[in-house]
């Protein structure tokens, strides 16, 4: 298969990287020129042979605008595969754009960070044709470790947005009741070895747990180094509100969390750290 990738930042690099492993790689993006990567000078020029084009780009406008650029380029019958994490409607909207120009579409956002980008063990939810699905899957057993087809086109999205969306709560849950135990002299190994193996147990309790040295080790162990940086939390739980306003969805705890995680990444210093730093955020405050 020849094969287009069009943005090869923190994610795409390393995800193109192994598929260069397998098939005729050939990138592009603005900026990050990465190696061990045959590189084109534009987005248009990727897509004119490939079989299919995958976009790994930071959000739906710019999703959208290179979309413009890169279908009519591409063979009838090619694919457009897509990787990022943008709204529903965006997804739909380029499926649409696809199969009006002889395309197929296909949206798969990702869960695994770049650590499963990089070992080829992300999770992909995708969205668009049985048919489709099936024609990308080789890709995805070679960039993952587990595909879930979710349904028709913006179905990969919604399932990454709603994901998030619990995992943005139970991220704050967890993190302020470590800190309420805290204040009520309980131990975090005691806390940690009830509830992860009671019903609060979630996997930002067990998995990812916010409080260092405690569980496992994550990026609280590490300074709270990202991981998965707030910034990229703000930004999904914002694409769930976005598409619970859009739907008539009463998603009161997602929109808590989002206006949480706002005031962290915006007002708080709470950019570049990983989302687990909601526990120090809470250690230094009272309940006035
Ligand atoms: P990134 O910012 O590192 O990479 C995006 C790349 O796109 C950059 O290199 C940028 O130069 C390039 N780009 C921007 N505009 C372009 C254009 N018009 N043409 C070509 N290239 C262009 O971001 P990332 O961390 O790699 O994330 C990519 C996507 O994956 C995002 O949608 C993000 O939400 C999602 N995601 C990220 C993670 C993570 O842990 N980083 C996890 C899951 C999903």
């Amino acid at each position: 298969m020849k094969i287009g990738f069009i943005g090869l930042g923190n994610m795409g690099a390393p995800m193109a990287l192994n598929l260069a492993k397998h098939h005729d790689i050939i990138g592009f993006d603005t900026i990050a020129k990465p190696q061990g990567i045959e590189l084109a000078d534009s987005a248009a020029t990727v897509a004119k042979d490939a079989d299919v084009v995958i976009t790994m780009l930071p959000n739906g406008d710019i999703l959208r605008a290179v979309a413009a650029e890169i279908h009519p380029a591409m063979k009838t019958g090619a694919f457009h595969l897509d990787c990022s994490t943008v709204d529903v409607e965006t997804a739909r909207a380029i499926a649409t754009q696809a199969i009006a120009t002889g395309l197929s579409a296909v949206d798969a956002p990702v869960s695994g960070g770049i650590g499963g980008a990089t070992n080829g063990t992300l999770t992909f939810m995708a969205g668009g044709t049985a048919d489709a699905f099936a024609a990308v899957s080789p890709l995805f057993d070679i960039m993952g470790q587990k595909a879930v087809h979710c349904g028709d086109a913006g179905n990969g999205q919604a399932a990454k947005i709603c994901n998030n969306m619990i995992l943005g709560v139970t991220m704050i849950a967890t993190c302020e009741a470590f800190v309420l135990a805290d204040k009520l002299g309980l131990d975090r190994q005691a806390m940690f070895d009830v509830v992860s193996t009671s019903s609060g147990y979630s996997w930002s309790m067990n998995a990812y747990c916010p409080a260092p040295g405690i569980g496992p080790q994550s990026p609280a162990d590490n300074a709270y180094q990202p991981g998965f940086a707030s910034e990229l939390m703000l930004k999904d739980l914002n694409l769930s509100q976005m598409a619970a306003i859009a739907a008539d969805a009463d998603t009161p705890m997602g929109q808590a969390a989002a206006a949480l995680y706002q005031q962290f990444v915006e007002n708080e210093d709470g950019r570049g750290k990983d989302f687990s730093a909601m526990l120090p955020r809470f250690e230094n405050r009272q309940r006035s």
